[in-house]
């Protein structure tokens, strides 16, 4: 049984600009399962971004286009579905928070105002219903004395308080998804914590699915189900928390862990990926993370690397996995990272 709630079959969105095409997304597989916190990880510049403006198709055209592949929703084709259509899910049935609430809010209208629009567009509540229930919303994400609050601006709100703000306004319609594309970034850490645990909270409490985007290694350890790792443009590696944390096989993902503070090992300096994320205007040939890799053999700049299943959950695209293993379970296979 398929339990998959939004598959991206082979996605690329390219921008074409002046100096050249920037291939962002390049044939991207992934899923996202009903209920689970699926983490798009990767530095910046790496594609995750692109990767969410085209589930909703928000890549903004020129300079971008989606130039192929497949974005099931319910087996509906977001790529090809009407404008109409998309706009009825925008915000209803996928909703999006950004980085960067101060750009996201509208400076002239009043927080509870922007958050009881969706409510009143989608679900055709009057005025005095939508703003009731974003007084209500806007105590459930903690923000404080709500009643008079969402009579303020977002000028008068901190970063934290404004992205409690967004994300009271992409709940508002009790959506199916949510996308959070690096929510906690601009974020300082005692507040990010507190986000942390309003999304933890919200996968409990309404089993939602949410596609969590992030460069941090240390965020995804508390919150994911499972990890996709980007490279690049395309997927490096996917599995379970434990699988990335724990048994990493792509040699950019043990990178990106040595990376991290580990204070049990008393470890005395970080390990960072030597070189930097390449053009991806004039990607490297074979393996596009080849200049950068510790592990690299003479293929690696010859050949694009096979996606290799090592275990129901847990897929790496690499050479070093071509060859069978004897453990763990079905290494040599190869499947479409979902
Ligand atoms: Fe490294 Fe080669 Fe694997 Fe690429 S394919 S990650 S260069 S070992």
């Amino acid at each position: 049984m398929n339990h998959n709630l939004l598959e991206v079959k082979n996605l690329k969105t390219y921008f074409f600009t002046r100096n050249g095409v920037v291939q962002a997304v390049d044939g991207v597989n992934l899923a996202l399962r009903k209920g689970e916190n699926l983490c798009l990880v990767g530095e910046s510049g790496c594609g995750k971004t692109a990767t969410a403006l085209s589930i909703l198709r928000l890549i903004d055209s020129p300079p971008g286009k989606i130039l192929g592949g497949e974005i099931l929703f319910h087996d509906e084709d977001l790529l090809r579905c009407p404008e109409e259509r998309l706009r009825q899910i925008r915000g209803r049935e996928i909703a999006m928070i950004f980085q960067d609430p101060q750009s996201s809010l509208n400076p002239v209208f009043t927080v509870g105002d922007q958050i009881a629009e969706p409510l009143k567009l989608h679900l055709k509540l009057n005025s005095k219903e939508a703003l009731e229930r974003a007084r209500e919303l806007m105590e459930q994400v903690g923000i404080p004395q709500a009643d008079e609050r969402m009579k303020d601006y977002p000028h008068q709100f901190s970063g934290g308080m404004k992205q409690r703000v967004m994300i009271a306004a992409a709940l508002s319609c009790d959506p199916e998804i949510l996308i959070a594309d690096e929510p906690t970034t601009a974020l300082d850490t005692t507040i990010k914590a507190q986000i942390l645990d309003i999304f933890h909270d919200l996968k409990q409490a309404r089993n939602m699915s949410i596609l969590f985007i992030t460069h941090d290694m240390g965020t995804v350890a508390g919150i994911a189900d499972r990890i996709v790792v980007m490279y690049g443009g395309k997927i490096a590696e996917v599995g379970t928390t434990f699988d990335i944390f724990d048994q990493p096989a792509h040699p950019y993902t043990q990178g990106l862990l040595t990376c991290l503070p580990n204070i049990s090992a008393q470890q005395q300096r970080l390990t960072p990926i030597p070189g930097t994320i390449p053009s991806l205007i004039d990607p490297p040939s074979g393996c596009i993370f080849h200049p950068r890799c510790p592990k690299r053999m003479p293929i690696c700049d010859q050949e694009d690397p096979p996606e290799v299943f090592i275990s129901d959950e847990h897929r790496v695209v690499c050479q070093l996995y071509k060859q069978p293993v004897t453990s763990p379970g079905k290494t040599g296979d190869t499947h479409s990272a979902q």
